[in-house]
């Protein structure tokens, strides 16, 4: 490895921070090792990426030189910070631990940086061109020292590079530690360092898959896909559940489903959805029991049906979008009477969430656009005009005694269909040449 680095000056590496250090022992292990796995499965399919850990990094390395090697790691760098236990990623200049090799990458990241080709140490930029330029960039230069064998410390490291800087590109660049537009950052390893601006900010959490496995109940709503994603987040493995009510509701009221999945599968990929016909049950529930219980007596039969899935795929939770206080069939009392058909924990993530909390993290994961198009859900058919709101379980029992309950439940965990859905969507894109927002790498304890 030591050879390969002294051979390669100036590689475009993607630098990934993690967090969760409160984890100990073999917590920690086990984070580490599936937080490599998923981050190997994911930057997969933009090419053959080698994956290192540091502490308290990974170093995601091309295995070989390709042909758009920037660009190629800026999207990996991209698709890393989707990646649950990910705090940030940023691509990064890996070097020798040589400070001459340091600066130089510096340079090549400034150049960069400002819309030039990079300059050698011998090649001066023009004075004409830069005498033409705009005011000069405030920048400075943030270095950090892990590895106390290097011969210079932090802050002679920060004048060293800086100095360079200043002499390389003159009146394009002037120091400002207060109020920086560019941050050069350096880190100086045990075996290389990295170079490096901005970084994209991950979503922080838990690998999936080191908390086990979870099913998510989702409509077509806002709230039930934020309530996946954040299960995801606390490492659950999910495969998200959805009932249609075909003909009752539209097909494409179905594909939206497919499509919040593709969503949610940036975050989790690939990403199962359980589509199960929910119709007869809602036909049978309408026809027989007292309207003012039917969406209650529809979440408990959701619920069941869930559990039954869950026995067979074994999934150890259910997750739902229910809030509380929200609409009738989230009273505390409702809840509490929903609750009690199910065998399962059910995760209720967004109890503590307002609304507008909901709504903006729905955006920022990508779902809300698709959660608000007009396709009828099963649920909002069907309901009547005063909800239950404090129905009692004895009533509920009563009103589920007029149902066939077990073949209900067998014949819909029957109608089961699985969809598999893969990560389809493009990440966003950075508008071409401008820079990352420069936030700084954290140093960690
Ligand atoms: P959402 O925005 O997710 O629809 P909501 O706050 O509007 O949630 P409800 O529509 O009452 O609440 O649904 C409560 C929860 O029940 C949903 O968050 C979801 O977990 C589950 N649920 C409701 N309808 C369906 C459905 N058709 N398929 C799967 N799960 C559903
Ligand atoms: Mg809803």
């Amino acid at each position: 490895m030591e050879d390969e680095v002294r051979a390669s000056p100036g590689r475009a590496v993607v630098l990934v921070r993690f967090g969760e250090i409160a984890l100990k022992g073999d917590n920690r292990r086990q984070f580490e090792q599936a937080l490599a796995r998923n981050l190997a499965a994911r930057v997969r399919p933009l090419g053959p990426f080698a994956v290192r850990t540091l502490y308290g990094r990974m170093v995601l390395e091309p295995e070989r030189p390709l042909p758009d090697g920037a660009g190629l790691v800026e999207r990996a760098a991209r698709a890393a910070s989707c990646v649950f236990g990910v705090v940030g990623a940023v691509p990064a200049l890996q070097v020798p631990l040589e400070v001459e090799h340091i600066c130089r990458a510096a340079r090549q990241l400034v150049a960069a940086w400002l819309g030039l080709a990079a300059t050698g140490p011998a090649e001066p930029p023009n004075a004409a061109a830069a005498a033409s330029q705009a005011p000069p960039v405030p920048f400075k230069v943030n270095s950090r020292r892990a590895n106390r064998q290097f011969p210079l410390d932090s802050l002679e490291l920060n004048r060293v590079v800086g100095a360079d800087l200043l002499r390389h590109f003159g009146p394009r660049l002037r120091v400002d530690v207060h109020h920086p537009r560019l941050q050069v950052h350096v880190e100086v390893r045990e075996r290389e360092a990295f170079v490096y601006d901005g970084e994209h900010p991950g979503p922080g959490g838990l690998p999936v898959g080191v908390s086990g496995r979870a099913l998510a109940l989702v409509s077509g709503g806002i709230d039930s896909p934020v309530a996946a994603w954040m299960g995801m987040k606390r490492g659950l493995e999910v495969d998200l559940l959805h009932f249609h009510a075909i003909p009752f509701t539209t097909q494409q009221a179905r594909d939206k489903v497919v499509r919040l999945a593709a969503a949610l599968a940036r975050w989790h990929s690939p990403l199962r959805v359980f589509m199960v016909r929910f119709t007869e049950v809602q036909k049978e529930i309408y026809a027989r029991c007292p309207h003012p219980l039917g969406v209650i007596l529809m979440r408990r039969m959701m619920l069941r049906i869930a559990d039954r899935l869950a026995d067979r795929f074994g999934h150890e939770a259910l997750i739902t979008g229910e809030n509380l206080g929200q609409v009738a069939s989230q009273t505390l009392r409702s809840l509490s009477v929903v609750n009690q058909a199910a065998r399962r924990l059910v995760l209720r993530p967004l109890v503590g969430w307002d609304k507008e909390e909901i709504i903006r993290q729905a955006r920022t994961i990508g779902t809300y656009p698709i959660s608000i198009e007009p396709f009828e859900d099963c649920c909002t058919l069907f309901v009547a005009r005063h909800p239950a709101t404090h129905p009692t379980l004895e009533a509920v029992q009563e009103a589920e005694a007029r149902l066939d309950v077990p073949s209900l439940v067998q014949a819909a965990a029957d109608s089961l269909e699985v969809v598999a859905v893969d990560d389809g969507t493009p990440l966003p894109e950075q508008p071409a040449g401008a820079p990352r927002p420069a936030a700084p790498m954290e140093p960690q304890a």
